[in-house]
């Protein structure tokens, strides 16, 4: 065990060190009992710990970066400062600090007695263990049949409600049967027997919908580098790929089909749709989307800025050629360059869509867009001093603002989409973060951030009210897009879901996808139009609704079974127990077990 040594953060000058005599853990577990029951266990957690339980802090330099922040947060002066100080206590172990891995599971009872057992993790940190007697095995990696609680041919959900995804009333008591894949029968609830070759699924006080087709499911998290106590950060913007912990996520939450919506690490991308596909990954079903389609003085490093109509044209046909499946264009796209794209695109089927702000809807969907991101938040055609092909700095608020569902622009506006066949994707968890006074975070959702990610999550839902107030209200903002898709709805318009996992670190894979259909059930979709628009619609625009995206007899068995009845209170999507992808059962607990402390990190 390594001795710690204790520092004294003292405002932003080298930490002071006291001797190494003090008892720093029982120092830090004292302030945290203070700060919990100022505030509450969660938010002092979140708030004084970056590090597992009784490690204080990953690193000296972390520890006291948080201490720092910590006693400048606004509820601060609840305790006195120099109470802070003399408790802002860095732990900094000698040794890097080895992230204890997680006790294996215990080994489950078996869906089918020819489980294999699960192996346990690699451990390469663990101590060497006493000489055994004979030759110690290479212990065998985790592989996908960990995750799997249910694998038999053939599988019976049985007396379970069924929420069909294609918008129609819940059926109670039924019987859904898999057969090798796809949805063999739907049949009236009945007691059967399990055999060889079937699974029985209880499904009393359960309810079964499709699978989620996430249609703004990311594959990165956006860090803030030096996220700092003037709740500033500096550039570029780094976006981590984080191709371990987002695939688990989302099928732990139920999406079985999810398009990534703009790549930063295109090669990680492709390669994981294969692995996934081969078995070899846990992950749903990938709509890989090319690296974005932007154009000059983009604020993203990790994006590619395109120069000509011609260059976008060879950036769809290069990406094209190596698996991307959809693309996405960006901010700063000219109209040029976006008709380049898109004629390459349709040229080979492929679809674009766009979080646009050079470009306008209407002039993208004269373009021929197939998609546009994020509701009716990036419109700029209203913005003040719009100029052709030149994002507006405002990036479409004044648009949101000014285009009330009843106004003339926004039914033009509207018509033209529905006429065009555009789609809209709804990602309000996105806009939800930035809107102060909303749900706290489930508990789930901050044990999978690692511990850098729930710090600056939590860190920034606690901005001040006295740092300089937005330029439009968000809640506001939030009410017009919700009205803007009711209205494109109600005119005919296909409109999407997904989550966005950025904003201000809160919006999580998968448990973000659950979100966006909660949230439109708040815009005033019935629950289960929300959950048609969250599966049925994703799979229609990518043109996979003969296979997915609702339970009828013929389609993949993309099934998500959970506990309650969404269709009369939504929040029950969040309590996933079994995710079937083409029939095989994942277990959602397990899933979420192993990327616990990981979002954020990798
Ligand atoms: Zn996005």
């Amino acid at each position: 065990m390594v001795q710690p040594s204790c520092r004294h953060a003292d405002g932003g000058a080298p930490p002071r060190d006291l001797g190494g005599t003090r008892d720093c853990a029982r120092s830090v577990t004292e302030l945290e009992a203070r700060a919990a029951a100022i505030w509450g266990g969660e938010t002092a957690h979140g708030r004084l710990r970056s590090g597992a339980p009784g490690a204080c802090a990953g690193t000296d330099r972390q520890a006291l970066r948080a201490g720092r922040r910590w006693w400048k947060m606004p509820a601060m002066p609840l305790l006195p400062r120099a109470a802070a100080l003399s408790f802002v206590i860095a732990c900094a172990p000698a040794a890097p600090p080895a992230q204890p891995a997680p006790p294996p599971a215990p080994a489950p009872v078996p869906a089918v007695a020819a489980a294999p057992a699960p192996a346990p993790g690699p451990a390469p940190a663990a101590p060497a263990p006493a000489a055994p007697a004979t030759p110690a095995k290479r212990p065998e990696p985790k592989t996908v049949q960990t995750y799997v609680r249910v694998s038999t041919p053939r599988v019976v959900l049985s007396h379970i409600r069924v929420i069909d995804g294609a918008g129609h009333a819940p059926l109670d008591d039924r019987n859904v049967v898999i057969e090798r894949g796809k949805i063999a029968a739907i049949e009236a609830g009945a007691d059967v027997a399990g055999a060889d070759g079937t699974t029985v699924v209880d499904g009393r006080g359960r309810s079964v919908m499709p699978g989620i087709v996430g249609m703004h499911d990311h594959l990165f998290y956006i860090a803030r580098p030096n996220y700092d106590e003037d709740w500033a950060w500096e550039p570029p913007v780094i976006v981590p790929e984080m191709m371990f912990s987002s695939p688990r996520l989302y099928l732990a939450a139920g999406v079985t089909t999810a398009r990534t919506t703009g790549s930063v690490e295109p090669y990680a991308d492709l390669n994981l749709k294969q692995e996934i596909d081969a078995g070899k990954l846990v992950g749903p079903h990938l709509d890989v989307t090319g690296p974005y389609l932007e154009g000059a003085n983009s604020p993203f490093v990790s994006m590619h800025q395109l120069t000509s109509p011609e260059e976008a044209r060879q950036f769809v046909n290069y990406w094209a050629d190596r698996g991307a499946t959809s693309f996405k264009a960006y901010m700063h796209i000219t109209r040029g360059e976006l008709k380049a794209a898109i004629e390459a695109a349709h040229k080979r089927g492929i679809k674009v869509t766009g979080h646009l702000c050079s470009v306008t809807y209407d002039e993208a969907a004269e373009l021929g867009i197939d998609d546009l991101e994020h509701g009716f938040y990036v419109n700029t055609q209203l913005d003040p001093g719009k100029q052709p092909d030149v994002c507006t700095p405002t990036a479409g608020q004044p648009t949101l603002m000014k285009m009330t569902p009843d106004s003339p622009e926004a039914r033009a506006l509207i018509a033209k989409l529905v006429k065009h066949r555009v789609a809209i994707t709804s990602t309000l968890p996105v806009f939800e973060s930035g809107v102060p006074g909303r749900p706290p975070l489930r508990q789930q959702l901050l044990d999978a951030m690692s511990p850098e990610a729930r710090q600056a999550y939590l860190y920034a839902r606690n901005r001040p009210a006295s740092l300089p107030a937005r330029p439009f209200d968000p809640l506001e903002a939030l009410k017009h897009t919700m009205a803007l898709e009711r209205a494109f709805v109600a005119a005919g318009g296909l409109l999407n879901a997904g989550p966005d996992p950025t904003g201000n670190g809160g919006v999580l894979p998968g448990f973000g996808d659950q979100r966006a259909i909660e949230l439109l059930v708040e815009a005033g979709f019935s629950p289960v139009e929300a959950i048609q628009i969250g599966t049925l619609n994703g799979a229609k625009y990518l043109g996979r609704d003969d296979h997915i995206g609702s339970i009828a007899v013929g389609k993949n068995a993309d099934l998500v079974v959970v506990q309650g009845d969404p269709a009369t209170r939504i929040a029950d999507i969040e309590n996933v127990e079994v995710v079937f992808k083409d029939g095989v059962g994942f277990d959602s607990a397990k899933l979420l077990a192993s990327v616990k402390a990981r979002y954020g990190q990798y």
